[in-house]
């Protein structure tokens, strides 16, 4: 096991950290997660979703308390950073002592009573853009979260819909470069609900740090095949570390530490 405990707080006042975020889709059992992180190389922050927002209502909806239970178990054993998605304000009294960042999903990007509750936290966010909103729109969203501001955002680019069919979504790397070059907010890519692919998802990190963003929510499950939602789109745990390494390379030229 090689995961460690990253001060986020340092990494979001850094500018040269580069945060690699990794882990299934779906929170499915202890099992999974445990095999996730005695596998996983130097994992910046755990991510896995314990409420999941399906498009189809009959799809797998997640562990929820069972999952946050889980969590907490790991962490009590060794410590680690975790992220997961917070779909309504209903589940922050359960999910604040197990959570070190929350995530807004794409679906909830409007949802601006759920903001203004996470900004009353104080704890990191993780924006997803909407599918469909404008990086204006998105902009404006974070105006809902005051006082997390610059500091405290995360924003992650996990591609927008167009009319392009051959891909899940189109990751807007314009936007990841737009957001850097015009604003103060950390950015983050989503290689794999960007591309829905998972073949697709090494290039795409190159393409990430690349394009200036501070860091990765990558889906990586112990056995893809078998995952319960998005198994198209996850790596192998072998496949994220292999990612890891080639970036660790690439961090020289772009004068990143991996984090
Ligand atoms: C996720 O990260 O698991 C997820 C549901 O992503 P998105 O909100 O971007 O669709
Ligand atoms: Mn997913």
């Amino acid at each position: 096991m090689m995961h460690r405990m990253l001060q986020l707080d340092q990494y979001l006042k850094n500018n040269s950290q580069f945060l690699l975020i990794a882990g299934p889709c779906a929170l499915e059992s202890k099992e999974q997660i445990k095999t996730f992180l005695d596998g996983a190389d130097e994992l910046g922050m755990l991510r896995a979703g314990v409420f999941k927002m399906r498009t189809n209502p009959d799809s797998f909806q997640g562990l929820g308390k069972e999952g946050i239970e889980i969590i907490r178990e790991l962490k009590a054993d060794k410590p680690f950073n975790f992220v997961t998605e917070v779909t309504d304000p209903r589940q922050i009294e359960m999910l604040d002592s197990v959570v070190d960042a929350y995530q807004v999903g794409s679906r909830n990007m409007y949802n601006y009573d759920l903001l203004r509750e996470l900004n009353s936290l104080k704890k990191p966010v993780i924006f997803k853009r909407a599918f469909s909103a404008t990086v204006n729109e998105w902009l404006n969203a974070c105006g809902y979260m005051p006082d997390l501001g610059e500091e405290k955002i995360i924003l992650c680019e996990r591609g927008i819909r167009t009319f392009e069919q051959t891909t899940r979504n189109t990751l807007d790397i314009n936007s990841v470069i737009y957001l850097k070059q015009n604003h103060n907010f950390k950015v983050i890519v989503d290689p794999s609900h960007a591309s829905g692919i998972k073949s697709m998802v090494r290039p795409l990190c190159h393409v990430a740090m690349a394009s200036g963003a501070d860091g990765l929510l990558i889906e990586s499950h112990p056995h893809p095949e078998c995952a319960k939602s998005d198994k198209e789109q996850q790596i192998t745990i072998n496949e994220l570390n292999i990612i890891r390494e080639e970036l660790k390379k690439l961090s020289a030229f772009y004068d990143k530490e991996i984090v």
